[in-house]
């Protein structure tokens, strides 16, 4: 949680608004110049042989594993997490890292192209990744580490520098992780700006690739603003991600998984459940069951506490919101339903009774609601979970694997977990986007993850180098003309006939 003096960005806990730290924030001008010191690092780094960036890559992941301590403290300090879900960002985010730093050589390696038609038969082809110099990582608060690392190990393992601006609420720990990079001695080719939207468009400004990740609202800013500058971006943005439980389910499973994927990190997921459709043979079981398992949750900052605080109260204001207009509407609280008495926390929910109407089941809440809504079969939860703006993830929960197979194909979204959630995430194979305004490009998913932060460059050479010059070149004499002629339509047509001319068939 911040607040922002003239002077300071101030950092406050989000369970009891205690101060952490002030800090000054960057204007136009220091990031600009930061922006500069990286431009000009990155001319060696991006020369530096991948294996030697990998090692000092590896070297920063033991020095991350070595403070999990540290950072996991600080981490809870800013976010108001329990540990257990802070303890995933400082150590299981560390895969990013391995999985590109193991890969890097292989990702980058230069392509041998088949020809694609005659015409480039006589040629050798071939692309090559050549890395951006600088690119901006901007990133929210739900996940200052997590959704750092995604981008920052793929783009430095590519041979860019990263400037990386996390948000204003959380900067603490993303910034001493970026200092972890200084301490190991590695190239400077890794920083972090402090401050907020100001702050952001001035890093959309300065680098030469945009990878954001926050609100839909403030992507499409940033999108307009890169289409104004003809700069590359990626946006991955806000999700409404439903759930459908069908009649052949799992039902223990499927109430554990919907449990934990509404209310890990407090709802703050933007692949979170935030919908859940049910059919009506086992709605009233599946409902039962899910409050048991909420009610069973306790909220609060002890060792063993399930659920923790939010980020911001602006976050607490809009899930109270939506609970509260539920309810006005005729849905029903079954479990929660009520602020913290102090504190960010808002006890974890279950609505039911809700229709597909109510803003608890189209905007995103992005806090620690279930609501869960009956329908009639398999047909109409496909089609209410298609009909949002939104297209992040989705979960299908059903025993049938043809059936959820199936199901899959037919939903819009980036990304959909069978009997699971949250999954796609950490399979850095796997690609990770949104649909629809859930955003544009993807993150992560193997060698994509990584050519992302590349341009192409695709690269052609004779396989005969010892023509002076090609049939097509000049002189155009009447005699090069009717060979190009006759050597063209050899290649354009397809079948005998056609390629000699002798076809006589008409346009259609
Ligand atoms: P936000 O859009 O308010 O802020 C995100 C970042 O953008 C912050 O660092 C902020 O300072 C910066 N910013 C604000 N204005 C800017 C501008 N004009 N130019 C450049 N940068 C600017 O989002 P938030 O409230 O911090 O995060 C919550 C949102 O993030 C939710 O909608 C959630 O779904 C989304 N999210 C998406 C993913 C994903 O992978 N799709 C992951 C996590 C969170």
């Amino acid at each position: 949680m911040s607040t922002t003096t003239a002077h300071a960005l101030q950092v406050l806990n989000p369970i009891d608004g205690q101060l952490i730290a002030s800090l000054p924030g960057d204007d136009r001008e220091s990031v600009d110049k930061v922006a500069a010191g990286l431009r000009d690092a990155q001319v060696a780094w991006c020369d530096t042989d991948p294996r030697d960036r990998a090692r000092w890559m590896r070297l920063w992941r033991d020095w991350i594993l070595a403070h999990t301590e540290e950072l996991t403290d600080l981490l809870q300090a800013e976010t108001g997490k329990v540990r257990p879900d802070a303890l995933v960002e400082t150590t299981v985010s560390c895969e990013f890292i391995t999985y590109y730093a193991d890969h890097a050589e292989e990702f980058l390696a230069d392509e041998k192209i088949k020809s694609a038609g005659l015409l480039s038969l006589p040629k050798r082809l071939s692309t090559s990744y050549h890395p951006y110099p600088v690119v901006g990582l901007i990133t929210p608060w739900n996940f200052p580490i997590t959704l750092f690392l995604m981008d920052a190990a793929p783009a430095l393992a590519a041979g860019c520098a990263v400037l990386a601006k996390s948000s204003e609420e959380t900067p603490l720990t993303c910034a001493r992780v970026v200092e972890g990079w200084t301490e190991i001695g590695a190239p400077p080719v890794l920083a972090h700006v402090v401050g907020s939207g100001a702050t952001g468009a001035a890093v959309v400004d300065a680098v030469d690739y945009v990878q954001f990740t926050g609100s839909t609202a403030t992507g499409r800013a940033v999108a307009v603003r890169c289409a104004e500058l003809l700069k590359p971006v990626s946006l991955e943005l806000g999700g409404k991600d439903p759930a459908i439980v069908l009649e052949d389910a799992d039902l223990a499973r499927a109430v554990e998984g919907i449990a934990w994927g509404g209310l890990f990190n407090a709802g703050q997921v933007c692949i979170s459940v935030e919908r859940v459709y049910v059919v009506a043979d086992i709605y009233d079981e599946f409902v039962e069951r899910l409050i048991k398992r909420v009610q069973s949750l306790t909220q609060g900052a002890a060792a063993g506490d399930d659920v923790g605080a939010m980020v911001t109260t602006r976050q607490v204001d809009i899930a109270d919101r939506h609970v509260t207009e539920a309810v006005a509407a005729g849905a029903r609280v079954a479990a929660g339903g009520t602020r913290g008495a102090s504190g960010n926390y808002y006890a974890p929910t279950v609505l039911v009774d809700v229709t597909h109407e109510m803003a608890c089941m189209t905007e995103e809440t992005f806090g620690p609601t279930i609501p869960v809504m009956r329908v009639a079969d398999e047909d109409e939860a496909v089609r209410l979970a298609n009909d949002s703006v939104y297209g992040l993830s989705a979960t299908v929960w059903t025993r049938d694997h043809a059936r959820a197979q199936r199901i899959a194909r037919r939903l819009e979204a980036g990304a959909v977990n069978i009997n699971d959630v949250f999954s796609n995430l950490f399979a850095s194979a796997l690609p990770h986007s949104g649909w629809k305004v859930s955003g544009i490009g993807a993150r992560l998913g193997g060698a994509y993850g990584m050519r992302k932060y590349c341009r192409v460059q695709a690269l052609t050479q004779p396989r005969i180098p010892v023509l002076a010059r090609e049939l097509t070149w000049y002189p155009y004499t009447s005699r090069r003309t009717a060979i190009a002629g006759t050597v063209l339509r050899a290649v354009a047509g397809r079948g005998l006939r056609q390629r000699l001319g002798l076809s006589k068939e008409k346009c259609k």
